[in-house]
């Protein structure tokens, strides 16, 4: 039989004459550029050790509160609420704190857009501004530091109709009271204290559970 060797990216275990056909490695690791394998290998660094759970300096350094977070009017997400019947971002809100989890998305008319997402224990806030170029998560003192729970895990969904698109890092979770109260403080023009706005950057590589 002959002995297998691991792949020089991955965990795959690979036959030597595929190894040496590719440079030592796998089938699926040679097809992925040489920039994205150096990307994904640094993900897993950070997320060995622990660095994924705290923001990273040049995120703290580009803390901002946008200024649609103090004085924004914001209003019920136009086609997520479509068939729900809210008076007002107010309701919505109220409504939401009854479930489990879930979401509620407000907008502003200068194209701000507020997006909670839930769980029983957790909440995260964005805020994004397609027109000025501001995608922000909030971040507090009392956001998690470790790894989010599988089930409490909270999925970015999407602010038109719902569907989940990404799992947030771990370190964008907050007790979810505390998510609730921003998204009530920005409703009523009072500013939320102790948050900081961070620059969002590519999390696609968090997984359920996982980073
Ligand atoms: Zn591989
Ligand atoms: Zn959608």
């Amino acid at each position: 039989m002959t002995q297998r060797v691991k792949c020089a990216e991955c965990d795959n275990m690979i036959l030597p004459q595929t190894a040496a056909d590719n440079d030592g490695l796998c089938a699926q690791c040679v097809k992925i550029s040489p920039e994205l394998r150096a990307e994904n290998r640094e993900y897993e660094r950070q997320l060995a050790e622990g660095l994924v759970f705290t923001p990273s300096p040049a995120e703290r350094a580009n803390s901002k509160l946008p200024p649609e977070l103090a004085n924004g009017q914001w209003q019920l997400q136009p086609e997520y609420y479509a068939e729900r019947n809210f008076e007002s971002a107010m309701d919505a809100i109220i409504a939401a704190k009854t479930e489990s989890g879930g979401n509620v998305f407000l907008v502003t008319d200068d194209g701000g857009q507020l997006n909670l997402g839930f769980t029983d224990r957790y909440g995260v806030c964005e805020y994004q501004n397609q027109d000025t170029g501001d995608f922000r998560y909030a971040y507090t003192k009392s956001n998690l530091r470790e790894q989010a729970p599988e089930e409490l895990h909270v999925v970015q969904a999407c602010p038109c109709c719902g569907v989940g698109m990404l799992w947030y890092p771990s370190r964008y979770h907050m007790p979810r009271d505390r998510a609730f109260s921003l998204l009530e403080n920005a409703v009523s023009g009072c500013e939320s204290p102790g948050v900081e706005w961070l620059e969002t950057d590519d999390f696609s590589y968090t997984e359920h559970g996982r980073g």
